[in-house]
């Protein structure tokens, strides 16, 4: 039996908040040193539409990271698996995400896998509409479905402080143009990229997210398509292989969900047929992972017995 209670969760959160004290909070992008570490938040989002939840759940944060799956399943349906394989791999790399060393080691300059920054650029370059404002509204569509909520949207000033200081998101993406892998200005991309990074959820919000995907790409309360089953299924794999940055294999070891991380601090958990897990706390490991949020998930997966593996 895996079912989360609003027990198990507040239970486990309290047991972990004190993690904290063993992260950082993120400061390469000037807005997000603001957050405090302090703060924690977890929800779970269960097929069928139940969602208990713990902490600050109404405490919003920015997806960061976790936009990469949903610019990639985005893609995925705008132009197929072909296409979207043609500008970006499938392999883990074992390298940080923002690093740029293997674009020139891999030929033809193709990014190894769309959950690193290089991946993701070269993903988003591929969404559909004529300038910068209407790929984003692409993307927003797309989450807001998810969500089921049409009120989302983007923290300005967290896109505004990181499309000022990404320099070297800008050096990947001229690496690829120059290659041939990115077409267009990559100003405007860069201006897409910051806002989808900046899209701004709660834990309940995220973790509807998981449980569409938990669902195989079908809304959790109405059973109704939303994601095609093929392009879950693609994104699901990811994040297993590359979700959790660096650490993803220790944390399949651990913790062997699905999952993908943010540096603002949250994660996003899929426990098939089950639901979608959401925890924040912007605290972070080495690898750029939550630390209050890795601990809960390893607490909940030995609980509940939540590994695929
Ligand atoms: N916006 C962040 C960046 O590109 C996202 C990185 C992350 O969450 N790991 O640096």
């Amino acid at each position: 039996m895996s079912y989360i209670s609003k027990t198990d969760l507040d239970y486990w959160l309290e047991h972990v908040r004190i993690y904290a004290n063993n992260g950082d909070v993120a400061d390469y992008i000037p807005a997000l040193a603001n957050q405090s570490p302090e703060i924690s938040a977890a929800a779970f989002y269960s097929i069928g539409g139940d969602c208990p939840k713990a902490g600050r759940s109404d405490y919003t944060f920015t997806i960061q990271s976790i936009s990469k799956v949903l610019t990639l399943a985005l893609a995925l349906i705008q132009h197929g698996e072909e296409a979207v394989f043609t500008r970006v791999g499938k392999e883990p790399t074992s390298d940080p995400f923002y690093s740029i060393r293997k674009l020139e080691l891999e030929q033809p300059g193709i990014p190894l896998n769309p959950m690193i920054n290089a991946g993701a650029l070269a993903v988003t370059n591929m969404i559909r509409g004529r300038d910068s404002e209407e790929m984003v509204g692409e993307i927003l569509d797309l989450i807001r479905r998810l969500c089921h909520d049409d009120s989302i949207t983007y923290d300005r000033d967290v896109a505004q402080s990181e499309f000022q200081t990404a320099f070297l998101n800008r050096s990947l993406a001229y690496f690829m143009k120059q290659n041939g892998i990115i077409t267009g200005s990559i100003e405007e991309l860069m201006d897409v990229y910051t806002k989808q990074c900046a899209i701004e959820v709660n834990v309940k919000q995220l973790a509807r997210i998981g449980a569409v995907f938990a669902n195989d790409g079908r809304d959790p309360e109405t059973n109704n398509p939303l994601i095609p089953a093929t392009v879950a299924r693609i994104c699901k794999t990811f994040m297993v292989t590359c979700g959790m940055y660096d650490n993803s294999g220790t944390f399949a070891i651990n913790v062997g969900i699905p999952a993908k991380s943010g540096v603002s601090g949250a994660i996003l958990g899929v426990i098939k047929n089950e639901g979608g897990i959401a925890v924040f706390g912007p605290a972070l490991d080495d690898k750029g992972n939550s630390v209050v949020g890795v601990e809960l998930l390893e607490k909940l997966a030995q609980q509940k017995k939540w590994s695929i593996f």
